[in-house]
């Protein structure tokens, strides 16, 4: 197989190396990708699949976020998968969380506007409008089925792109432009090695020693009684803004947090806040909890979706829910980076660490990651 050159080699089928992949298909890069399962099955075909700008803070990473959306939308048209660019609602049912929602408003106004509660119901039709004071639009986030989307992307790869994929390949080892594999040895000029949590394999040591933790997260899916609902945008309420970064910059958040630490312990503890996705078979991805390195149990802990269902009940009809999978998923979060880049010499660069945002940002990252790479010999690593 060494006979056979590529310009490029990505290792991992997860939505990091399938971005990689896509952008170099789009220079019209040879280019191969491994996968050591039939089918990629880590944190891609476990999330909530949502492309969420507006977990980001606002500047360079909202930017590439909106930048990852816009090759999202093309995606699709050209793979053909399901997309909904349903935005998202952001509930407040406390004083602090609504005060919370109009600071970032303030400084966010032409992504985001605040609704009262009969304007939220109007949009989200299901959701319980009696606790609610008040709620933020935004209309930039968008849905997909990550599991349908990694399939959809790996054969549009395959059979529009002329992408080699190499399934069921375990990678033991990837240098100076060879590649190793179960079933032999491959040449490329590049290589980009996206393996997601896969921490014991490919350059464990320089894992080992990184600021990289693995983290947890536990995750519901459900359908809703005998009928149907359309919940409209994706839902999240208060412990999200404590969550999520973007939000960090707004004056009320410490008094929100505060709040949070005293009257949720276990909440913060588990690391749980509460989301509603909506998929194209009408199920609803209720999530999630981020329990961190040593913590880490391969069970998953009945506690969590108990207390994800109580909360969520404030404000959502969770009696008529049921329940049709439960499952964790894990991925490697990097402090204050878009991704963990190393470059273990002048071919092969080591990519991973996309944390809780991999849907987000990895399509442009991917792009922009390449661009940078022409001619590809110097970088070291991705600033963002
Ligand atoms: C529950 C949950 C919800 C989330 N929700 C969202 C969300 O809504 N929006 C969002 O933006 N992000 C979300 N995320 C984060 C997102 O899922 C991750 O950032 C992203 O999936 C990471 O992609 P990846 O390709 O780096 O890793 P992975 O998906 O883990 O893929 C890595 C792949 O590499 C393969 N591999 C590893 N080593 C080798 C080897 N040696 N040889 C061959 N193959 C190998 C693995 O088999 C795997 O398929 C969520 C994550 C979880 C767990």
């Amino acid at each position: 197989m060494e006979n056979q050159s590529f310009d490029l080699a990505v290792v991992g089928g997860g939505i990091a190396g399938l971005s990689f992949a896509c952008a170099s298909a789009k220079k019209g890069y040879r280019t191969l990708l491994f996968e050591k399962d039939n089918a990629a099955c880590s944190a891609s075909i476990r999330n909530f699949g949502l492309v969420w700008p507006i977990g980001q803070p606002v500047g360079q990473r909202y930017e590439l976020a909106m930048k990852s959306r816009e090759i999202w939308l093309q995606l699709s048209r050209e793979a053909g998968f399901w997309i909904n660019q349903n935005g998202s609602l952001f509930v407040a049912t406390c004083e602090d969380e609504l005060e919370v929602l109009n600071e970032y408003c303030n400084y966010n106004s032409s992504n985001a506007k605040i609704l009262s509660p009969s304007e939220a119901a109007n949009i989200s039709r299901p959701i319980l409008t009696k606790k609610i004071k008040g709620a933020l639009y935004s209309k930039h986030e968008m849905t997909v089925n990550s599991p349908e989307v990694i399939h959809s992307l790996t054969t549009y790869l395959r059979k529009k792109k002329n992408v080699t994929i190499r399934s069921g390949e375990f990678v033991y080892e990837a240098a100076n432009g060879i590649i190793r594999t179960t079933a032999g040895s491959w040449r490329a000029e590049r290589i980009l090695i996206c393996s997601g949590s896969v921490t014991n394999a490919l350059y464990s040591n320089v894992l080992k020693q990184s600021s990289l933790t693995a983290c947890k997260l536990q995750m519901m899916k459900f359908r809703y009684g005998r009928g149907t609902i359309n919940i409209g945008p994706t839902i999240c309420g208060g412990l999200t803004l404590h969550h999520y970064e973007s939000f960090s910059k707004c004056p009320s958040i410490e008094n929100l947090r505060k709040r949070i630490r005293q009257e949720l312990p276990e909440y913060v503890k588990y690391g749980i806040h509460v989301l509603v996705a909506q998929n194209n078979y009408n199920h609803l991805l209720i999530g999630d909890s981020h329990e961190y390195g040593e913590a880490i149990s391969p069970f998953d802990k009945a506690v969590i979706n108990k207390l994800i269902l109580k909360y969520l009940e404030q404000y959502f009809p969770v009696k008529n829910l049921e329940l049709v999978h439960s499952w964790h998923g894990i991925y490697m979060k990097n402090p204050n980076r878009v991704a963990f880049v190393y470059q273990a010499d002048p071919t092969t660069f080591l990519i991973t660490g996309f944390g809780g945002s991999g849907m987000t940002l990895a399509p442009a990252f991917a792009e922009s990651f390449l661009s940078s790479m022409n001619g590809i010999t110097e970088i070291s690593t991705h600033n963002l």
